[in-house]
């Protein structure tokens, strides 16, 4: 086992591995920027470094200054959390050069499922349903205007390197096919340097459902069940819940196979996320995430097991402490995001918080590097917290995520709690039923004030 691990991640996911670490008796490094030498993930870390000034670009995306740290503190391993480093295939190939050990997959299940047009052709090969769409990369709108004629209106064109939501435009009629197809590899370009793009049908009512697979690398892997993550504002996810309201088991027990034994025959090693779109009894592959996600909570307090201890375990060659059949639902989780943003337009608010309380009791985790008299610096993402809620069903939880809201003090800054405070209010929150196009409905009709 390692003695040493650093984190090249800040905020709430930093906090979240050097816990593990914490239990696990190994010792954590913290990396910071000049913008971060008071960030709680510094104090809390056993070591503390200073990687580079504040923007990411020259400090947690500084790959040498990431190995130097290592070099100097005498970390065996790297957790990359999420974002950042975390699926950079040439970071994990430099990792490994330097006789490193990156805590995640390998630099080659990294690069396939990265690029999204040969992750979709390896998913069909592995036996996953996917959306039907184009073979491949389109290479000019002639191509693509042919396309969306033979497959039907609506379709959505998408850049093979895209990622967070960008380089993902709809047309919805053949008059819309010019402007979606440019624009698309107009972002992919700007955004992730590949102008590449291919076409999938565009699914009108979808559900967001994506399984939570793990494996040890030698060719074993299990599934750890289903996240709905809808509820979505700009294909970003504000609000997720495991298990789904609308899989039953039989459901969750078939995709849940198909994506454990799809992993299992790639030797795939540590977490990934398979997510799919879900239609009328159908699932759909739209991507894997090969690294930790946002909401991986959720899956934590449904299975009572941690991710992050197991992600270290089997990127020390040791065995997962489960199996499939250790693994079994226990009750209904909800996390909801919480960023430095004002509503109603979710702009983002940095500033310095004058009072922090999160909430506690039975069933409520607070995933948050905040504390009082912090200053959120304006360089990075806007998310500053994670509330997850754990109940005996999905009832309670919803009921217990109104009492834990209500707990939450954050003042000083502008937040999306309100959100949250009013979306409890649905009746079709309380029911379930929604698609991943339900809440851009509820927001073009609900005003939040922040
Ligand atoms: P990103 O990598 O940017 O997160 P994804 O491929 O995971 O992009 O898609 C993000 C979201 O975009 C999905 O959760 C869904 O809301 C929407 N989306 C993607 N593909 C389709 C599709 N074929 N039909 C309808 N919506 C889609």
């Amino acid at each position: 086992m390692f003695d040493k691990i650093l984190i090249a991640n800040r905020g709430e996911i930093a906090l979240r591995v050097i816990r593990a670490c914490r239990e696990m008796g190994i010792k954590s490094v913290a990396v910071h920027s000049t913008a971060d030498a008071d960030a709680m993930h510094v104090r809390m870390a056993d070591e503390a470094i200073c990687i580079g000034p504040a923007p990411g670009t020259d400090s947690y995306l500084n790959m040498a200054s990431l190995i130097a740290a290592c070099e100097v503190t005498g970390a065996q391993a790297i957790h990359p959390g999420y974002g950042f480093l975390s699926e950079n295939a040439n970071f994990v190939q430099i990792v490994e050069d330097h006789d490193l050990t990156f805590i995640g997959p390998t630099a080659e299940h990294i690069r396939v499922m990265g690029d999204k047009i040969t992750a979709k052709d390896t998913m069909i090969k592995l036996g996953v349903p996917c959306v039907p769409g184009s073979d491949g990369g389109v290479p000019d709108l002639a191509a693509a205007k042919k396309l969306g004629e033979e497959m039907g209106y609506p379709v959505i064109i998408k850049a093979t390197a895209g990622g967070g939501g960008r380089g993902m435009k709809v047309a919805q009629t053949a008059a819309d096919m010019e402007s979606a197809f440019m624009t698309a590899r107009a972002e992919g370009k700007a955004a992730f340097g590949n102008d590449e793009v291919y076409i999938e049908k565009y699914l009108t009512t979808p559900r967001h459902i994506e399984i939570q697979v793990f494996g040890d690398g030698k060719g074993n892997a299990v599934h750890l069940g289903e996240r709905d993550c809808s509820l979505q504002r700009r294909h970003q996810k504000v609000f997720e819940e495991a298990p789904g309201p609308s899989i039953t088991p039989e459901e969750r027990a078939r995709i849940g196979k198909i994506c454990a034994d799809a992993v299992a025959k790639i030797n795939y090693i540590g977490a990934g996320t398979i997510e799919f779109l879900y239609e009328n009894g159908e699932f759909y592959f739209i991507e894997m995430n090969t690294r930790l996600q946002v909401e991986h909570p959720v899956t934590e307090a449904i299975f009572g097991v941690d991710l992050v201890r197991e992600q270290i375990l089997v990127a020390a060659g040791q065995p997962m402490s489960f199996g499939q059949d250790d693994l079994s639902i226990n009750g209904h989780a909800i996390e909801v995001r919480i960023n430095a943003e004002k509503l109603p337009d979710f702009a983002p608010r940095p500033g310095k918080i004058t009072a922090f309380h999160a909430p506690g009791g039975l069933g409520v985790r607070m995933d948050s590097a905040l504390y009082d008299g912090y200053s959120i610096p304006p360089y990075y993402d806007s998310l500053i917290g994670k509330l997850i809620v754990h109940g005996r069903d999905r009832a309670e939880a919803l009921a217990r995520l109104n009492r834990a809201l209500g707990e939450l003090i954050i003042d000083g800054i502008d937040t999306t709690t309100p959100l949250f405070d009013a979306l409890l209010q649905e009746e079709d929150i309380h029911t379930g039923e929604y698609n991943i196009h339900w809440l851009e409905k509820w927001l073009e009709t609900n005003l939040v004030e922040g």
